[in-house]
């Protein structure tokens, strides 16, 4: 946002609350020069990204190094748990008064590969081109990382009175085996156990030009259950074909499993997230989104949803047929054939309910059907909540045209395994990005514009100085 702009909106904004009334933390908000914590927030999280923690093999103990540094200067107690070679997680906090239950910032410090030749600047320079910061893990999930840090930073700084315990933690190898948070609630579950609210990765917050900026809360992720299918017959030579083979039996089985249509099953979070949406459709979609669960009856929006595969996902557990093994040789039939389903089920669904009602699909007792996977029970927090309502309306301030809605994520974030200790964990990032640019994380290029950045320091400020302080 151009500084013009920005200065205008915080006139707008001074003029807007001043009419209800101020409290302290409103007081201790405008009092804040930004600018300077800006400015050193963009040089902390250059810096940030030119530390190499590609996972494999992660390397994290740099990035805890480069938060301990921090805190230690600030005089944020702060501890590094090193769990194995090159692996570490840092953890934060600034105590508050007690009366209130702790609030989590939880990032990830590990970032996945990046292939140098496919990018514009190396990517881990950190380099500033035309206004966008580059970098392996710019989106995903440095910035939040960052952004936390400075959240404590300036609390400190700023001596925000805080009603409950105000927690950084930086975790290693969430891209590949969340190693980092295992080990914390397997060793040290009492550092975060007492929290009421976790704020990680998981939301996205994107810019449709021309229909409107769109804020997805996460708060529900669906759970991986892989699954190995997996037929045995007599081989032989291809010459001589067998009609009963392990392959023609894996074959017509596969063909039952991606025919199948896996149940709707309306989950309360994703009836909200149409009710939402709806503001953004035309009629006749506007009032069909309002009262998904009728329109749902109708066969013809039944099936154009169905086909959308941006939210199709959310309306039932998925499959996705990714993995096919057989012969190694053309002219020998197999005497064993094999596929794998990607499959992920909604929050609530029993995984033991699911394979039954796969077996029932297949109806071929020579075919054996086996997770392989490791399993978490899927989970989702509820949106009736102070700091839900809190981002909403901090979002709403900083762009009245957002819709904040509630989104069920089809991916895997570590909320999941922080869910049962109690705590509300939301997916949020205070970063608006076009799709094309949120398509950047795990891909060449991963950046994000410096402005939204900045304001991400002061957005994420405010809503956590609010939970904390009010
Ligand atoms: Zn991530």
């Amino acid at each position: 946002m151009p500084l013009r702009l920005l200065l205008a909106s915080v006139l707008l904004l001074g003029c807007a609350s001043r009419a209800k009334a101020q409290t302290p933390v409103d007081g201790h908000l405008s009092a804040i020069s930004w600018e300077s914590y800006q400015d050193e927030a963009v040089d902390l999280f250059r810096e940030y990204l030119r530390i190499d923690t590609s996972n494999p093999p992660g390397n994290e103990v740099a990035a805890a190094e480069f938060f301990h540094r921090l805190f230690d200067r600030a005089g944020i107690p702060n501890t590094i748990y090193r769990y194995a070679p090159g692996r570490a997680n840092i953890f934060a906090s600034l105590k508050g008064d007690g009366s209130r239950r702790p609030i989590v910032l939880l990032s990830h410090t590990d970032v996945v590969r990046a292939e140098s030749r496919n990018w514009r600047v190396p990517p881990f320079s950190g380099e500033i081109v035309d206004g966008e910061i580059y970098g392996r893990g710019a989106l995903d999930m440095k910035d939040e990382g960052m952004i936390h840090a400075m959240v404590l930073l300036i609390a400190a700084h700023e001596h925000l009175p805080l009603k409950r315990d105000l927690i950084f933690l930086a975790t290693a190898d969430e891209e590949v085996g969340d190693t980092g948070s295992a080990w914390i609630l397997e060793h040290h579950p009492e550092l975060v156990r007492d929290a009421e609210y976790l704020i990680t990765e998981g939301g996205s917050n994107l810019v449709y030009p021309g229909r409107g900026t769109i804020y997805g809360i996460g708060v529900g992720e669906k759970a991986p259950f892989w699954i190995r299918m997996t037929a045995t017959g007599r081989g032989g030579h291809g010459s001589t074909p067998i009609a009963d083979s392990a392959a023609n039996h894996l074959a017509r089985a596969m063909q039952r499993v991606v025919d199948w249509p896996p149940p709707i099953r309306l989950l309360p979070v994703v009836e909200e997230y149409f009710n939402e949406m709806a503001r953004l459709e035309s009629e006749p979609r506007a009032s069909q989104f309002r009262n998904i669960r009728a329109s749902l009856r109708d066969p013809v929006f039944f099936r154009t949803l169905l086909a959308d595969e941006d939210v199709a996902y959310m309306l039932h557990d998925t499959i996705a047929l990714t993995v096919m093994k057989g012969s190694e040789q053309t002219n020998v039939i197999p005497d064993m054939a094999s596929c794998e389903f990607d499959v992920r089920l909604l929050p609530g669904k029993d995984p033991k309910d699911f394979l039954s009602e796969l077996r029932a699909v297949v109806k071929d007792e020579r075919i054996k059907l086996e997770p392989i996977s490791r399993y978490r029970t899927p989970n989702s927090s509820s949106t009736d909540t102070e700091l839900y309502r809190l981002i909403e309306t901090t979002v709403q301030k900083y762009n009245p045209e957002a819709l904040v809605v509630p989104s069920l994520n089809s991916g895997y974030t570590e909320s999941q395994m922080y869910r049962p200790l109690g705590m509300t964990c939301y997916g949020f990032a205070p970063i608006e990005i076009p799709p094309e640019l949120d398509a950047t994380q795990h891909a060449a290029n991963e950046r994000l514009p410096e402005e939204q950045f900045r304001r991400g320091v002061k957005m994420l400020y405010e809503i956590v100085a609010r939970a904390a302080g009010e």
